[in-house]
């Protein structure tokens, strides 16, 4: 057990991100490996944007990436009265006022700043205000040390120092008495004893005002390393344009857990040339040194190379499990059809995602076949008539349905009619999938069954006419 403590602290305006699950993973890893511990906190503050669903699509996408946490999930929400006690300190001793200036005002000030070629900041109109008007008023917290400056070293990109004449008073609650972001997150982040905040570096320039805060609610800072953005393959900041962002739009899609974790952790992190890493060897190897500065590329084709890499060696009973509602979702009965995990392992080899192998599994559940008119031109003639009548009683007579007799019954009629085993198997196939790929001819005919092959090729007989 080590004394590390991590978190992960969406907000819950919008499904979990790729970026976010990313974070979340890094958090995870870490905490796995040294025995520390994984908080999961919900940033909730914002009541506009937070909703419910947003809640439910960040945990269920937790869940099916399988990160568990220790503690949590945490609400912000339900830590209104800490938050605010902590903003009454803040006031008592001092380090923070009441600012009563109008939004009006505060635009007009900006826009002169502006004409002038000043940075625009809050002017500390408020800072030495006596009167208390009964008017809307937000809390400002005021910036100590404004000709000094915070530093801090980041993990991941090294010792970083902001001047404090860059900050501005922060506003830590608003008018309708809410705190805000850069406030909770450092009592939370300091109540819940986080030793280390792994996050996005979107969140860097909020760092040095957060230290502040720290240091005025006499709260120790903890460690920080800021975790580079994604990009698309264009180099531009990963959205929409470049596919889906939202981690379970590729559940949806069919992507395994695995294969995205295994994506994830490899967008920005490297461990030698390794591209396969289960997740025990996620924990026993990742470092935050290891994460690198630059950002991660996006990059579709590697994650659907490693899906295919987890399809084919994936054990096939889990597999099944996890096909069930791709068949469902093309209205097929898997109670009507052959053994699931037998029909899995025959497709394993020749599938992407979830959704082509239900695709690629819909031959196996019904009797109605599609036969693509190039299939039926090419095997459903006359001259095979008598092959698939020959080959319909042989099968027939097949007592014991498996691969090595199958094998004999098939060459006895190669045998008999002189012909290559292609002239035979392949107008077979074609009666039994409609011409969809599929695997070995005797494993496919193991896994139909007596039953099904034999009505399939009266099937093909029928569609001679
Ligand atoms: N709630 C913030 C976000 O979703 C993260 C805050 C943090 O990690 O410090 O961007």
């Amino acid at each position: 057990m080590s004394g590390l403590r991590v978190r992960f602290a969406p907000s819950p305006t919008g499904y979990l991100h790729i970026g976010g699950a990313r974070t979340a993973l890094f958090n995870y890893l870490l905490a796995r490996q040294q025995g520390g511990r994984f908080i999961l906190r919900i940033e909730d503050t914002d009541v506009e944007r937070s909703t419910q669903e947003s809640v439910d699509a960040i945990l269920d996408a937790m869940t099916w990436l399988g990160m568990t946490c220790d503690e949590g999930p945490i609400y912000q929400s339900a830590r209104f009265d800490l938050y605010r006690q902590k903003v009454q300190q803040l006031l008592d001793e001092g380090k923070a006022y009441k600012c009563y200036c109008t939004a009006e005002e505060l635009e007009a000030k900006r826009e002169l700043a502006v004409a002038e070629g000043r940075k625009p900041k809050y002017d500390g109109t408020c800072r030495q205000r006596q009167d208390q008007p009964d008017a809307p008023y937000v809390v400002r917290f005021l910036l100590p040390d404004p000709a000094g400056e915070v530093s801090f070293v980041d993990r991941i990109k090294g010792t970083i120092t902001f001047r404090n004449e860059e900050l501005d008073d922060l506003i830590i609650q608003r008018t309708d008495g809410t705190p805000t972001y850069n406030f909770v997150v450092v009592i939370d982040d300091a109540e819940m004893a986080i030793s280390l905040v792994i996050r996005g570096d979107d969140h860097i320039n909020n760092t040095p005002r957060q230290i502040h805060l720290y240091r005025a609610l006499g709260y120790e800072v903890p460690e920080f390393a800021h975790v580079p953005m994604i990009l698309g393959s264009d180099k531009k900041r990963l959205s929409k344009r470049h596919g889906a962002t939202s981690v379970m739009a590729y559940q949806q899609q069919g992507f395994l857990p695995e294969a995205m974790l295994n994506y994830l952790v490899r967008l920005g992190w490297s461990h030698g040339d390794q591209e396969i890493f289960s997740m025990e060897e996620l924990i026993e190897h990742f470092t935050i040194e290891g994460v690198g500065r630059a950002a991660g590329v996006f990059n579709p084709e590697k994650l659907l190379w490693l899906n295919s890499h987890y399809m084919k060696s994936g054990d096939p009973q889990r597999i099944a499990e996890l096909l069930k509602p791709f068949l469902q979702e093309r209205g097929i009965d898997v109670s009507r059809g052959p053994d699931l995990v037998s029909v899995v392992r025959g497709l394993q080899e020749r599938s992407t995602t979830l959704v082509q192998m239900a695709a690629g599994a819909a031959f196996y559940f019904t009797d109605q076949l599609d036969f693509d008119p190039k299939t039926r031109s090419k095997f459903f003639v006359e001259d095979n008539r008598q092959l698939f009548s020959e080959l319909k009683a042989a099968l027939a007579a097949c007592d014991n349905f498996v691969e090595p007799e199958l094998e004999t019954v098939l060459h006895a009629v190669i045998e008999k009619r002189d012909l290559k085993f292609g002239k035979v198997a392949q107008p077979l196939r074609a009666a039994l999938t409609g011409g969809a790929p599929s695997p070995g001819i005797y494993e496919l005919l193991e896994v139909l069954g007596k039953e099904r092959v034999l009505t399939r090729l009266e099937a093909a007989l029928q569609q001679l006419g």
